[in-house]
């Protein structure tokens, strides 16, 4: 027999696919006072939020009239008409949230609007309403759930720990405090109050208070306009790296979502300036006209879908390079501050096993204990981080005032009140590798005639494979011919190698090209090539200071002048004021 479910049977399953752990209803709730128009908002959690949520706001509040309403499926103020769909503006839309919420909880809602005297209280438990009467009350709304999914067994055994949920709450508040800057955001978990942002419009700080200081000092400014799209935020230098994705966040449209393009547009711009299997850190907000976009693919609104994947990937990897490109990603020598490790009721002995988990906290999590406050960071640099974000600044390498070269290796230069040491090396290896990419890509190859040719010898399965290595080293600028059954013969080289730097790479480059190696994936002959470069590439050469100022005068030439082609950097930097820092001069 075919029944229609009842009004609590059919919220119950429904509640399903909106409310699925603790973290989903601070979510909807979050939005929910965002959408409101709160200025201040407080959230607090007990035990990871399976015993207790609150999000306070200062929001609208609801209508006396409409607070039973508020908890009817598809009871929205949001929308009203199908079209609407197509530019929503709000974080919610869907009507749903606290329909679903309140048929798996026990939900307290205390409201009041702020052109009314007095406000609203509504106690609602498994869909039902149990309290609905006129109180006192702040503007704003308060939300309070508890016996979370006390009529759903099954939810109740999926929760994991405590911290698992709450590891998810703390991060989802972070990133929305990140998103909202100019929202007063405070989170409480147990009774601790883990941070309480500035609500001063200024995201830079934002990072200082919810994740730390050293986060903060790695991080280079962004922003970036298009006709249709615009992207700001702060990304990491490229010697600042995680083993991970959990330090990048992304939002569009102000919604914090998960991305494989932005992704992959940030995976590109780092390609050839970050080691294998590390990851830059990046804040990135962006925004693109809503109807450009689909918020509506998911029911958690976690994912979103662009019209356009290619033009975003392309916008975000190009404009990301240009600004690594930058002298902003020269790795800076700061001087630490002595760590204070605080002692409980004066036992001098500390808790290993505390601060062990405090480090993890560093590496894997955002350090939610420490707080910086704007003072503590040097002027110099936020400023810095604040206005120079805008344009990018070209480095006048050139003008570098070189003062030699130490242990053999390292160049030293000074330009106005900033420091520098270049790695030679790593400098030599960066200009051969965009020297090659170069010759690559034109048309007309500067070859050398070698007067002696030389000769490799291949492997079997190199020379029988179909793939067209030899011309790929022909468009480097090789001579280079077949000389029997598994030799070549190679009469001229790029002018830009010497004979040995020559033979070193063609030797590296053929010695690792293998059969399962697809020479039709740019990145992977981008690699190859990088690799062989390094190979040719002799580390302990002694050079003048014509060579010095020559090798500085080609490095300032490439496109990427700030790190070698594998990511390690090319330049460090130590600013005067450090120096003096360090001599407790300031
Ligand atoms: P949606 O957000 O998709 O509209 P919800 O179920 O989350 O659906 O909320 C239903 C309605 O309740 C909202 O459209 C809004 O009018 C009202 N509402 C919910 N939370 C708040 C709040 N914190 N402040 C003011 N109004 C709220
Ligand atoms: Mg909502």
């Amino acid at each position: 027999m075919i029944k229609l479910l009842s009004k609590i049977v059919a919220d119950k399953i429904a509640a399903g696919e909106v409310v699925d752990r603790p973290l989903s209803i601070v979510k909807e709730l979050v939005e929910n006072s965002i959408d409101a128009g709160a200025s201040h908002l407080t959230v607090e959690i007990k035990n990871g939020g399976k015993s207790y949520i609150r999000v306070t706001d200062n929001g609208c509040g609801i209508d006396k009239n409409e607070v039973t309403l508020a908890f009817m499926r598809h009871a929205t103020s949001k929308i009203s008409e199908a079209e609407d769909l197509g530019h929503i503006m709000t974080l919610g839309f869907r009507g749903e949230a606290l329909a679903s919420i309140s048929a798996v909880s026990r939900v307290e809602l205390i409201t009041k609007k702020r052109e009314e005297k007095t406000g609203s209280r509504l106690v609602i438990s498994g869909g039902e309403v149990e309290e609905n009467v006129p109180v006192g009350c702040p503007d704003g709304t308060t939300l309070v759930v508890s016996d979370l999914f006390y009529n759903t067994p099954a939810r109740l055994k999926f929760m994991k720990s405590d911290s698992t949920e709450s590891t998810l709450i703390i991060d989802f508040i972070s990133k929305m405090a990140l998103a909202y800057p100019e929202i007063i955001i405070r989170l409480i978990s147990n009774g601790t109050n883990l941070f309480t942002t500035s609500g001063k419009g200024d995201r830079f700080n934002t990072v200082l208070t919810v994740y730390s200081r050293d986060t903060g000092e790695g991080l280079i400014p962004v922003f970036v306009e298009s006709e249709s799209i615009r992207m700001e935020g702060f990304v990491s230098k490229p010697s600042c790296s995680k083993t991970n994705r959990k330090h990048q966040i992304f939002f569009v449209n102000g919604r914090v979502i998960s991305s494989k393009v932005i992704e992959a547009g940030l995976e590109e711009a780092y390609f050839d300036k970050m080691f294998n299997g590390r990851f830059p850190i990046a804040f990135l907000f962006i925004w693109v006209d809503p109807s450009k976009v689909d918020a509506n693919i998911h029911p958690n609104k976690k994912e979103v879908r662009f019209d356009d994947d290619r033009l975003i990937r392309e916008f975000i990897s190009k404009e990301i390079r240009a600004v690594l490109n930058t002298k902003k990603s020269i790795p800076e020598i700061k001087v630490k501050k002595p760590e204070i490790i605080k002692k409980s009721g004066g036992d001098e002995q500390v808790n290993i096993k505390q601060l062990l988990s405090t480090l993890r906290e560093k590496e894997d999590f955002p350090s939610y204990i420490e707080q910086y406050s704007s003072e503590e960071i040097s002027d110099e640099h936020s400023d810095e981080l604040k206005t120079e974000g805008k344009k990018h600044q070209p480095f006048s390498m050139k003008e570098l005032d070189l003062l030699g070269i130490i242990f053999g290796t390292y160049l030293v230069a000074t330009l106005e009140n900033i420091f520098y040491m270049i790695d030679q090396h790593a400098a030599h290896e960066r200009i051969f590798y965009e020297n090659l990419m170069k010759q690559y890509k034109n048309n007309d190859k500067a070859v050398q005639k070698l007067l002696i040719p030389f000769m490799i010898n291949v492997s079997h399965t190199v020379r029988e494979s179909s793939y067209d290595w030899l011309d790929l080293l022909v468009d480097a600028g090789f001579d280079i011919e077949e000389f029997g059954p598994k030799s070549y013969k190679i009469s001229g080289v790029p002018t830009f190698m010497t004979i040995q730097e020559a033979q070193d790479f063609i030797t590296y480059f053929v010695e690792n090209i293998s059969e399962d190696i697809d020479l039709s994936n740019e990145k992977i002959i981008d690699k190859i090539i990088s690799k062989s470069c390094k190979s040719a590439i002799k580390a302990g050469d002694i050079i003048t200071m014509e060579e010095a100022t020559a090798l500085i005068s080609d490095l300032s030439a490439c496109e990427n002048p700030y790190s070698c082609p594998h990511g390690r950097p090319t330049f460090i930097k130590l600013s005067k004021y450090e120096i003096e820092r360090m001599f407790k001069r300031v």
